[in-house]
């Protein structure tokens, strides 16, 4: 016998046909658009609490040690740094992991280890920010905090940093929301002067007060500018309460806010003892959080980035072991690319070491390594794809230098 269609209803929640917007027949049964999308919602959290058990369990799996081995393999020195940043990062994600306390236990709550990393342009802190996030496979986005402004002056609001994270996530919010963001230039946002002025202070203080509720965590609305994935969505909640934020800075002049500090500690008794100790080439690595207030930071960002760490200045040794150890260090690269055209790419000994000694008289830091192996290479780079006899290519000193002196290497001196 037919059924009616006024008595056909959802298997689920019994409602009947009129009362729904859509009723979906299936083998045996119906279900309405109401069931349906609560059905969705179940079939996401479970989907979402999966992705999250096992972030989680990745994570755990790396020791401190174990992630600062892995940095080892990327970056040149810096070991305080390292083993800073492995405990810090192991913490975070350790936190992002925690159950709920068992019953009756204490409930203790673990703070975001946010970090900020002090020390000169182009001694790594990019890199060790991008090497980690490379190592645990989480969304990765670098913003620059010179371009940021208080809301409603021109410039960036804070918020475009999310958005950053947000693309590198391919828009999954789940994933983005246990990111790492790298804020570059952190020390460009430092108070201009201690006396209040009259002139507001838009890109500097305003800007770090801005930054407190991202840092912190708290769920921030995301205008996904350039979302070309979401057009009809107008903003996208993300919470910021696992994202872990690292900050780094130059800090220009810092050392001799530390000097100074440093020597009025050191007025006592056992000042001649102490001051014997001090490493007065390297004062970074005595940094405290009241030397980053001295030069301009607000307390309350200070607070919020309590993992403070120090990158030592590259020396000739560090320069030349970057040229060739790190696992794709700029060697193995040139390499690699000969190697793609069939050709074997040497090196000489005292090519290594000319490179090194122009990178120091330039002034040039590790980032000018590749403009200077670039401009001794670029012929041979050029050359030799139509070359398809020449199997192999040994760089001599002369060599170089010839392609060197060619190259107008004095337009790249900082003065
Ligand atoms: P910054 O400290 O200004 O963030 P970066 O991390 O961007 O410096 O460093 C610039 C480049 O210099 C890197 O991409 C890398 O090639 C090289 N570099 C800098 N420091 C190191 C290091 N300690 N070990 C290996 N390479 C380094």
């Amino acid at each position: 016998m037919a059924v009616k269609e006024t008595n056909i209803r959802c298997s689920f929640c019994g409602r009947d046909k009129q009362d729904t917007l859509v009723l979906i027949a299936g083998l045996s049964g119906h279900i309405c658009d109401q069931c349906i999308v609560q059905a969705h919602r179940i079939v996401k959290e479970e989907q979402d609490a999966r992705k999250n058990q096992s972030i989680s369990s990745a994570l755990t799996l790396l020791k401190p040690s174990e992630i600062k081995k892995h940095l080892d393999e990327f970056v040149i020195g810096q070991d305080d740094a390292k083993k800073v940043l492995s405990v810090a990062v192991y913490n975070h994600y350790k936190r992002i992991g925690q159950k709920a306390p068992k019953k009756g236990a204490e409930d203790v709550e673990i703070e975001k280890s946010n970090i900020i990393m002090v020390g000169q342009t182009g001694t790594g802190k990019t890199l060790l920010a991008r090497t980690i996030a490379k190592l645990l496979n989480v969304p990765f986005c670098i913003a620059d905090a010179t371009v940021l402004t208080e809301a409603g002056y021109v410039g960036e609001d804070v918020e475009s940093i999310l958005v950053r994270l947000l693309q590198s996530a391919d828009y999954d919010v789940a994933s983005a929301e246990r990111g790492i963001v790298f804020i570059d230039e952190i020390d460009k946002i430092a108070r201009k002067s201690d006396n209040p002025s009259i002139t507001r202070d838009v890109s500097g203080e305003g800007v770090q007060q801005a930054l407190l509720k991202l840092l912190e965590g708290s769920t921030v609305n995301v205008p996904p500018q350039g979302g070309r994935k979401h057009p009809e969505q107008k903003m996208i909640q993300v919470d910021t309460r696992n994202i872990l934020f690292i900050c780094g800075g130059a800090f220009d002049g810092i050392d001799k806010i530390i000097g100074r500090r440093m020597r009025t500690q050191t007025i006592g008794y056992s000042a001649g003892q102490e001051n014997a100790k001090i490493d007065r080439d390297n004062l970074l690595q005595y940094i405290v959080p009241q030397d980053l207030r001295s030069f301009g930071l607000i307390p309350e960002l200070i607070g919020r980035l309590p993992v403070l760490t120090y990158l030592d200045p590259l020396d000739r040794e560090a320069l030349r072991r970057i040229l060739t150890e790190p696992k794709n260090s700029l060697m193995k690269q040139y390499v690699r690319l000969f190697d793609m055209d069939n050709v074997k790419l040497s090196i000489a000994e005292d090519v290594y070491e000319h490179i090194v000694n122009k990178a120091m008289e330039y002034k040039l830091g590790a980032r000018g390594l590749r403009s200077i192996c670039e401009a001794i290479m670029i012929d041979a780079m050029f050359e030799i794809p139509s070359e398809s006899k020449i199997k192999t290519l040994h760089i001599t000193l002369d060599y170089a230098k010839e392609k060197l002196g060619k190259a107008k290497m004095d337009k790249l001196k900082v003065a």
